[in-house]
């Protein structure tokens, strides 16, 4: 018996990173996986992967920025499972700059990417969540089980980090609208939180090369590391373990918290 068990998915930029090993994850305690992304070569890989292990998985391309993507990914989830349990709410992006000369363009690109994509999948999520826990009430006065919406923060909208002002903008709404949406949709039995990951080994903390938008400094990366309690850089696995916890009936009386996942980071604890 898995953990997930009957329970249906969607993680949003499951291609690479964080999203791969939460769709692994998932999958391997029983759910069906909707494994999205805007880069169609490595979400198949992921479906793959997942595929190999024995689990289910859906390949499901789309830009959640734009919201009939959004709309269209949720419906796929329940035209193949019949139904729509959990939304883990992951992608996410970097274009970082110093604040005098972030442009206009590059601020709205990840406001949108990582603010926006969240907005647009969690309300085209509604009519499955929260729509169904309702007639539930109605027809038997409680939800049948607690269905679950995770977002992504970070720890650099804990404590603030040069060049992401953008960056932090999104990050930091994420952790105030997680409390609105918890309050929201606490009454449907849907609970709502975030993770606020620290300094996980991916390609946004990859060091950073000429020909990369993304990445970070050598320096910071070195930096990054002294300031963590448990003497290690996060792997993917990590932030997966913690999402595992936070969709499953676990964490049923959670809700409405972002968690640090940092490895003690110091100012991000
Ligand atoms: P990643 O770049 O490895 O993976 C992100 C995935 O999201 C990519 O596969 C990308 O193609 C996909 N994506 C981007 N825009 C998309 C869109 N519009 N629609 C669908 N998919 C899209 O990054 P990661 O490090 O695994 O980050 C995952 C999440 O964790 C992000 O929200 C990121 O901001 C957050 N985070 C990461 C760290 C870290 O240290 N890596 C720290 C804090 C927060």
């Amino acid at each position: 018996m898995g953990r997930l068990d009957d329970r249906v998915a969607i993680v949003t930029g499951a291609g690479r990173g964080i999203g791969r090993a939460t769709a692994l994850r998932l999958a391997r305690d029983g759910a069906s996986v909707v494994v999205n992304d805007i880069d169609a070569e490595v979400a198949g890989e992921t479906v793959s992967l997942i595929e190999a292990e024995g689990g289910t998985a859906l390949l499901h391309v789309a830009d959640t920025v734009d919201m009939e993507q959004a709309h269209g990914l949720t419906k796929a989830a329940v035209d193949r499972f019949g139904k729509l349990d959990i939304l883990v709410n992951n992608a996410g992006i970097t274009r970082d700059k110093m604040f005098h000369g972030m442009s206009e363009e590059t601020f709205d690109f990840v406001m949108d990417v990582n603010l926006k994509t969240g907005f647009h999948t969690t309300q085209a999520a509604m009519p499955y969540l929260r729509e169904v826990a309702k007639a539930e009430i109605k027809a038997q006065g409680k939800v049948a089980y607690n269905r679950k919406i995770v977002f992504t923060s970070s720890v650099a909208a804990l404590m603030g980090n040069p060049g992401q002002y953008n960056y932090t903008a999104a990050k930091g709404a994420i952790i105030a609208t997680t409390k609105t949406l918890a309050r929201e949709l606490g009454p449907f039995g849907i609970n709502v939180n975030a993770v606020a990951p620290g300094f996980i080994e991916t390609r946004l903390t990859a060091a950073k090369t000429d020909d990369s938008d993304l990445g970070i400094p050598e320096q910071m990366r070195q930096m990054s590391l002294m300031l963590i309690s448990l003497g290690r850089l996060g792997v993917p696995e990590d932030i997966a373990n913690v999402h595992a916890f936070l969709v499953s009936s676990d964490s049923d009386f959670v809700s409405g918290v972002t968690i640090p996942v940092t490895g003690g980071q110091l100012g991000g604890m």
